[in-house]
């Protein structure tokens, strides 16, 4: 069973909290989207006899278009791919599953930061789980490789529990009665905006977004309604945070 085994509702003073942790741009540079995309460019610029660039261009389209409409396919990224490849009438035969998996990522895509932090979290009690809109088949192999995964209770991804984070079916499976959840990332509209709604504390993790990918500019959500309990500028700030956001509720 992809998540773990129920958890134990008596249980709760095991733990200090529950803390949903995102993945890229959080914890790892976006391993997935930097090592499994530029093949995917290469290869149907190659195939249409159009630039890099184009196709790059086509997928960022078809991607903001399913986000905009909130489709449950909007990180299918095998289905974005061939959707792109079709339209361009070429023929994608590959998957990118398989090729994460024969991937060998550098240590270079986590930040440094990272596994230190999530030892301390360990260390001070609290319950971890890898909490992304990335789907399972694709985060997996990257957090196996990276050697990220154990950390973590469960990775929580749409493809598993059947929700993305707009949802509150995406956290409800995992809450503890009696145990404070916090969700902590870096995207405003997912990691802090939702889970806000939900009744989940949040810490941001604000820090300037370099990528063409920008899930909070393309977002049609009102943002204005929410904001997060802590903003942070990287990881390693955040195990004072959640103590801070702990202590302010005693
Ligand atoms: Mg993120």
């Amino acid at each position: 069973m992809l998540i773990n085994e129920n958890i134990d509702q008596g249980n709760a003073n095991k733990y200090k909290a529950i803390l949903f942790i995102d993945l890229d741009g959080t914890l790892v540079d976006f391993p997935f989207r930097k090592t499994v995309m530029p093949f995917v460019y290469e290869k149907i610029s190659k195939k249409a006899g159009i630039p890099v660039k184009k196709v790059r261009h086509l997928i960022v389209e078809e991607e903001n278009k399913r986000e905009i409409l909130i489709r449950n396919d909007r990180y299918d990224w095998d289905d974005i791919t061939r959707t792109v490849a079709r339209r361009l009438g070429i023929e994608w035969t590959h998957s990118l599953v398989k090729i994460i998996e024969e991937s060998n990522l550098s240590k270079e895509f986590v930040y440094p930061e990272s596994k230190p932090t999530l030892e301390q979290l360990i260390r001070k009690g609290y319950l971890l789980y890898a909490a992304t809109n990335g789907f399972y088949r694709y985060q997996n192999p990257v957090l196996e490789k990276l050697k990220l995964k154990q950390y973590f209770k469960a990775i929580i991804t749409p493809d598993t529990v059947g929700h993305y984070k707009n949802e509150i079916g995406y956290f409800k499976p995992f809450l503890i009665d009696g145990l404070t959840p916090v969700m902590i990332g870096d995207e405003y509209v997912y990691d802090v905006v939702y889970p806000k709604r939900f009744g989940l504390k949040t810490v941001w993790i604000n820090k300037p977004k370099k990528s063409i990918w920008n899930v909070d500019e393309v977002s049609k959500v009102d943002i204005s309604t929410e904001k997060p309990d802590m903003t942070i500028r990287s990881i390693e700030e955040l195990p004072k945070a959640i103590e801070t956001i702990i202590r302010l509720l005693q």
